[in-house]
């Protein structure tokens, strides 16, 4: 007889300010490393100034990496280094690029990973995913999730807000990577685990109720947490189901054909909320839109800069981006006069006038995003 499932979970879960500072002792952690070899990997912008936050002396024989680029050669190179002088563990402090290379090279060595969070730009701190360039583009690995997730507030809140925003997008994106995997349970029978579910659903309306802004640090808690949330689910799930579905099909077929369109947070909000008008969720639309508007994030393709011609090729390219997962991309197949169609008809219902194509500038950083009036258009 069964009781419980076992999961796999991080040890330790660290969201406040100033918690670099205290890295030390979660390294020192008997639980995670006994004799003290530690390998510390840092990103190029922040790292000499996140070393100097750190004790390095307490982390006694830590030795510190640099990891200059976000690709699969890097994570290997690093991979081998671990391996051959037989680190104990790793933490990898940075953004989204350093802790996917740390992931990447801790899992091919058989070390445990520490991620230290400096944004909160997506949903990878602590999922068993590894997102890394190679010589034909961007693949996604699966890992070892991190055993013990830190994020500092600190660091979060002294990087550009837009990064911070960016986030928001890859949480709430996990209502539409739901509703896509409930479609493909009734379409296909592919089992549902609702568990995860529970995770990144919680995760994400978590974040979509959450009063305040980035500006504030109940606000980036909670963030935090949903994102540290949905990695979990991720681990529960055994896929990256629980928070992409179609909506990760159109940020990555965007990010190939247009790279630098947005970030991958931004992408995912908007990808989420043209695959709920979709879905023809009028409610979910609103909720979605409102949400984005209201953190000065982008929600059309006109916010993204890209024409609606652009945003059609996109989604057209999007089921290729991940063969095998079943959404209402797959389930609706559009041609090409469709979708175009379907572009066209999302653009009026969410843009409906009440926004520009300048949303993402500068300006929609500051407090007239959240109170312009252009959250009530979603419908
Ligand atoms: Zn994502």
């Amino acid at each position: 007889m069964q009781l419980a499932r076992i999961l796999t979970a991080p040890l330790v879960v660290d969201v406040r300010r100033g918690a670099v500072a205290d890295l030390g002792a979660v390294l020192a952690d008997q639980r995670i490393v006994t004799e003290g070899r530690v390998a510390i990997a840092v990103g190029p912008s922040l790292g000499d100034s996140v070393l100097a936050d750190l004790d390095l002396e307490k982390l006694g024989a830590a030795e510190v990496f640099r990891v200059t680029d976000g690709t699969v050669d890097s994570a290997v190179s690093l991979g081998k280094r671990l391996r051959a002088d037989a680190y104990e563990a790793v933490a990898g402090i940075g953004g989204g690029r350093t802790i996917d290379v740390t992931k990447f090279a801790a899992h091919m060595a058989g070390v445990p990973m520490v991620a230290v969070a400096t944004n909160l730009a997506h949903d990878g701190i602590a999922s068993p995913v590894s997102s890394l360039e190679h010589e034909s583009g961007k693949g996604s690995y699966g890992v070892v999730p991190p055993v013990a997730v830190v994020v500092d507030l600190d660091r979060v809140r002294s990087g550009p807000a837009r990064l911070v925003r960016a986030g928001i997008g890859d949480v709430v994106n996990n209502l539409s990577a739901i509703a896509d995997w409930e479609l493909a349970a009734a379409d296909r029978g592919e089992p549902i685990d609702g568990l995860a579910v529970s995770l990144a659903r919680t995760a994400a309306q978590a974040v979509l109720h959450q009063p305040g802004t980035v500006d504030d640090d109940d606000f980036l808690t909670v963030l935090a947490e949903s994102l540290v949330l949905s990695g979990i689910a991720m681990t529960v799930a055994g896929s990256s189901r629980p928070g992409s579905g179609g909506d990760h099909e159109i940020l990555h077929a965007i990010d190939q054909l247009f790279p630098g369109a947005g970030s991958h947070g931004e992408l995912a909000g908007v990808g989420a909320l043209f695959c709920t008008y979709l879905r023809g969720d009028d409610r979910g639309c609103a909720l979605l839109a409102a949400c984005l508007a209201r953190h000065g994030l982008p929600r059309t393709p006109a916010d993204l800069g890209l024409s609606p011609a652009e945003f059609t090729k996109a989604v057209l390219h999007a089921p290729a981006m991940r063969p095998g997962r079943y959404t209402i991309l797959e389930r609706l197949a559009l041609d090409e006069c469709d979708t175009a169609e379907r572009v066209e008809a999302f653009g009026r219902a969410i843009g409906g006038g009440a926004t520009d194509s300048g949303a993402m500038d500068s300006g929609a950083t500051d407090s007239g995003a959240t109170d312009s009036g252009a959250t009530g258009s979603a419908s």
